[in-house]
C-alpha cells in the first residue's frame, strides 16, 4: 500500500499566477520517485499539496487510490513520514524528540530506532541550547545527526509514505554520504517521493521527474534520462 497518484494537478498560491499547470505522475507501492529541477519550479509546493497544506486548484491526488481531499488530516499524517532539511529539536531529551508523536511508544522500540539511525549514544542527551534546572547542559549535535533524529522518529513511526526533502546547503562529503546511507535505511520498500538535490538519490531512484516553471519537462530513469541527454 501507498500508492500516491497526481492526476493533472493545478495550483496557485494566488489567482494572478499558476505554479503547478497541469502535472500527473504516479509513485507505485515502494517504489521512489525523485522530483528535480531550478529553485522555484513548484517542486517543495508538491509535497504541501500532498500533506494538503494547501488544497489543489483543479485535478486530484489520490493515495491508494483515495482522494486525499476526502481523508482526514490525522490519517493523513499518520500515513506520511517527512524528514525535513532542517530539524528543530524540542527542549528536552533525544528520545523524547525520537518519540514525537508516538507518546506511548515502548523504550525499547525507541532504543533500537535510535540504533538503526546510528544515534543510540544519545538518546539521554538534552540538544544544544538547552539546559537543566540542574545545570545540565545540551550537547552540540551536527546537521547530519540532527537529521539522523529525524531518521529514528520516522523508523518509529513506520509509515507506509515518505516525503523527503534534501537539504540544498553544501554539506561536506563525509555528511552527505552519513545521510545518505540513514536515507536508504529509511526509505527502503517504502513509497518515497523526494525532492531530490543529491546525486546519488537521483541514481538510486525508480523514476526521475523533472519539473520546470509548474510543468513536467522530462521523465525516466537515471539510464533513460542520460541516453536523451
Ligand atoms: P521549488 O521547491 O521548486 O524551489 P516552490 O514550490 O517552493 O519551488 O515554489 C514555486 C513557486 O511558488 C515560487 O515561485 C515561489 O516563489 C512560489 N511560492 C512558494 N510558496 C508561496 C506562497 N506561500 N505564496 C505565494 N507564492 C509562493
Ligand atoms: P506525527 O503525525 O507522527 O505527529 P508528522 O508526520 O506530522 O508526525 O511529523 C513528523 C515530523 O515532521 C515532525 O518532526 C514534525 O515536526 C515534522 N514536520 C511536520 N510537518 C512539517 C513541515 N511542514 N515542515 C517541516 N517539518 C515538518
Amino acid at each position: 500500500s501507498g500508492a500516491i497518484r497526481f492526476e493533472d494537478v493545478r495550483f496557485s498560491y494566488d489567482p494572478e499566477r499558476e505554479i503547478l499547470k497541469g502535472i500527473s505522475f504516479e509513485v507505485p507501492p515502494g517504489k521512489s520517485v525523485a522530483i528535480v529541477g531550478p529553485s522555484g519550479a513548484g517542486k517543495s509546493t508538491i509535497s504541501r499539496l500532498l500533506f494538503r497544506f494547501y488544497d489543489v486548484t483543479s485535478g486530484r491526488i489520490t493515495i491508494d487510490g483515495q482522494d486525499i481531499a476526502a481523508v482526514r488530516q490525522d490519517s493523513l499524517r499518520a500515513a506520511i513520514g517527512i524528514v525535513p532539511q532542517d530539524t528543530v529539536l524540542f527542549n528536552d531529551t533525544i528520545a523524547y524528540n525520537i518519540r514525537y508523536g508516538r507518546v506511548d511508544a515502548p523504550e525499547d522500540e525507541v532504543r533500537q530506532a535510535a540504533e538503526r539511525a546510528q544515534i543510540g549514544p544519545f538518546i539521554a542527551a538534552l540538544p544544544e541550547g538547552y539546559e537543566t534546572m540542574v545545570g545540565e547542559r545540551g550537547l552540540k549535535l551536527s546537521g547530519g545527526e540532527k537529521q539522523r533524529v529525524a531518521i529514528a522518529r520516522t523508523l518509529l513511526k513506520a509509515p507506509p509514505i515518505l516525503v523527503l526533502d534534501e537539504a540544498t546547503s553544501a554539506l561536506d562529503t563525509h555528511t552527505e554520504q552519513e545521510i545518505q546511507d540513514a536515507l536508504d535505511l529509511v526509505s527502503r520498500n517504502r513509497t518515497t517521493l523526494t525532492i531530490a538535490h543529491r546525486l546519488s538519490t537521483i541514481v538510486a531512484a525508480d523514476e526521475i521527474i523533472v519539473l520546470k516553471a509548474g510543468q513536467i519537462v522530462e521523465r525516466g530513469s537515471h539510464g533513460e534520462l542520460l541516453e536523451r541527454g
